[in-house]
C-alpha cells in the first residue's frame, strides 16, 4: 500500500556556543496499515506549562523558543490529524527532548529497545540519567519492548517493526544503551533517521564531539549514506534549514 511520510521539527534547541548551532528535532509521522506511526515527540504539552528542573537548566545553557506549538501533538494536527489517530509512537531513546510528549498520545503502544527502557528506569543511576524523566511516562503507557533477533537491515543488526510499510529498529548503542535508528520504507524509498547515533550529515561537525557526545556510529552511518544514494539519511538534531522546505 502507498504510503506517506511526513518530518516536522518537535523541538528548537540552539546552541549559545558556538551560535551557528542552530537545531530541531526530526520527529517522522508515518501513515501505516495499523495508523499513525509516530517516531519521537519532542517536548509534550506538560513540559510547556511545568518545566521540569532538567528542561529549565536546558533553557539556560541553550536558547530555545520553548513554543507550544513545537510540541508533536500540535504538529499532528497542524498536519490535518487528530492526535488520536497516533496509535503507535516509536522512540530512538527516552531522553527528555524525545519522549517528553508521549502523555499527549495516551491511547499510543509506546515501541523502544528493552535496554533503552531499562536505563530509562535505572533513571540518574547511569550516564546521563539526569536526561531521563520519570514523569514522562507518569501516565503508564502500554510499551512494547524489543531486543535483537538476529535479522539485518542491509548489513546493519535489525529488529522489525510490526507495521506496514516495513520499519526497523536499528540499535545504535553509545549516546544512551539503547538507542536505535528507525528505518522506514517510502514511496520512493528508504529513509534512516539515525536518532541521536549521528550529527546533521549535511555538516562537517568535529568528529571527536560526535564521538563523546553522541557514540562510535557516525563514521559508518556516514560512510553507509554515500554508499547508499538511494537511502535518505537524517539525525535527531539537524540544523533548522532542514526543516525549512
Ligand atoms: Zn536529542
Amino acid at each position: 500500500m502507498s504510503m506517506t511520510l511526513h518530518i516536522f521539527n518537535s523541538f528548537t534547541c540552539n546552541a549559545r556556543w558556538p551560535s551557528a548551532w542552530k537545531t530541531g528535532e526530526v520527529s517522522l509521522l508515518v501513515e501505516t496499515s495499523d495508523g499513525l506511526v509516530l517516531v519521537d515527540t519532542g517536548l509534550g504539552l506538560d513540559d510547556y506549562a511545568r518545566p521540569t528542573w532538567f528542561t529549565q537548566f536546558f533553557r539556560v545553557i541553550t536558547e530555545m523558543p520553548f513554543d507550544p506549538d513545537e510540541a508533536a501533538i500540535n504538529r499532528v494536527k497542524g498536519l490535518g490529524f487528530r492526535p488520536e489517530d497516533v496509535r503507535h509512537i516509536v522512540l530512538t531513546h527516552m531522553h527528555f527532548d524525545h519522549c517528553g510528549g508521549l502523555a499527549d498520545f495516551p491511547q499510543a503502544r509506546v515501541h523502544v529497545h528493552r535496554r533503552e527502557y531499562q536505563a530509562y528506569r535505572q533513571g540518574w543511576r547511569t550516564p546521563l540519567g539526569a536526561a531521563y524523566v520519570p514523569r514522562h511516562t507518569a501516565h503508564k503507557p502500554d510499551f512494547v519492548l524489543y531486543e535483537a533477533t538476529g535479522e539485518k537491515w542491509f548489513d546493519f543488526d535489525a529488529i522489525r517493526l510490526p507495521f506496514d510499510p516495513e520499519m526497523w529498529l536499528i540499535p545504535l548503542p553509545g549516546h544512551t544503551p539503547g538507542m536505535c535508528g528507525v528505518a522506514v520504507k517510502t514511496d520512493t524509498g528508504w529513509r534512516l533517521h539515525c536518532g541521536d547515533a549521528a550529527g546533521d550529515f549535511r555538516k562537517d561537525l568535529p568528529g571527536w564531539a560526535i564521538r563523546l557526545m553522541l557514540g562510535p556510529h557516525e563514521p559508518r552511518l556516514r560512510a553507509f549514506g554515500q554508499a547508499h544514494p538511494e537511502v535518505a539519511l537524517t539525525a535527531s538534531h539537524m540544523f533548522l534549514d532542514y526543516f525549512e522546505n
